[in-house]
């Protein structure tokens, strides 16, 4: 279980679940919050219109970014930037951001569900989680990148501007034994996938698999 973190003044009047506030891009549906799952709509709009992902307040003086190498590499990060104080709640109770966890989801929270943000996690499905630093960033030097092809489609927000300050958040995590048997054997049909989803809305337990998590 992670350990409360102080809840910030902006998301205050954000809906929680099981004590943690529930980010405005959070996809709602089916009458539940799938924590994990971007909303589409509210992703780009929070990226037009220069929205904090976790509170959907506007930014002030600092924009900060949760960015892995290979955002680094492509140019943008797919997601939407957070306030200072946002971002830091965010690494106290998302297990990614925090380092709780290894290693990526094998199937999405919201596989099969409309308008969800495809976050290009297929290749990173199982796969050990990716360092991520926090950069911040002014209003001055934030920029969306858009997809020359499809130029209604909105990438990301473009990593190509000067940083103020770049801090590691969470390294990235070394392949496991373990985590490779676990997909070797989802591959084979031997076993179901892992949990989808970390938090459960409905309150029920996180399901036990074969995958121990390394420190
Ligand atoms: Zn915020």
């Amino acid at each position: 279980m992670i350990a409360q973190a102080p809840v910030p003044m902006r998301c205050a009047g954000r809906p929680t679940l099981g004590g943690l506030v529930i980010p405005w891009i959070t996809l709602h549906a089916g009458g539940r919050y799938l924590f994990g799952a971007l909303d589409k709509a509210r992703r780009d709009l929070a990226l037009a219109e220069r929205l904090c992902q976790v509170c959907g307040q506007s930014f002030d003086e600092r924009i900060c970014l949760a960015v892995r190498p290979a955002d680094v590499h492509a140019g943008y990060t797919a997601e939407p930037g957070m306030h200072p104080e946002c971002l830091a709640y965010s690494v106290r109770a998302c297990p990614m951001l925090s380092g709780e966890v290894t290693r990526y989801r094998v199937t999405s929270a919201s596989s099969g569900l409309p308008g969800v943000a495809e976050a290009d996690d297929g290749p990173r499905a199982g796969r050990p989680a990716d360092a991520f630093d926090a950069w911040w960033i002014t209003p001055r030097s934030y920029g969306v990148k858009t997809d020359r092809e499809h130029p209604g489609q909105l990438l990301g927000i473009d990593l190509d501007v000067p940083v103020l300050r770049k801090r590691l958040i969470r390294p990235a995590a070394g392949p496991d034994p373990d985590s490779l048997l676990a997909l070797a054997r989802q591959a084979l049909g031997l076993e179901d996938p892992a949990p989808s989803c970390l938090y459960q809305p409905d309150g029920a337990s996180q399901p036990h698999n074969t995958v121990k998590e390394s420190e």
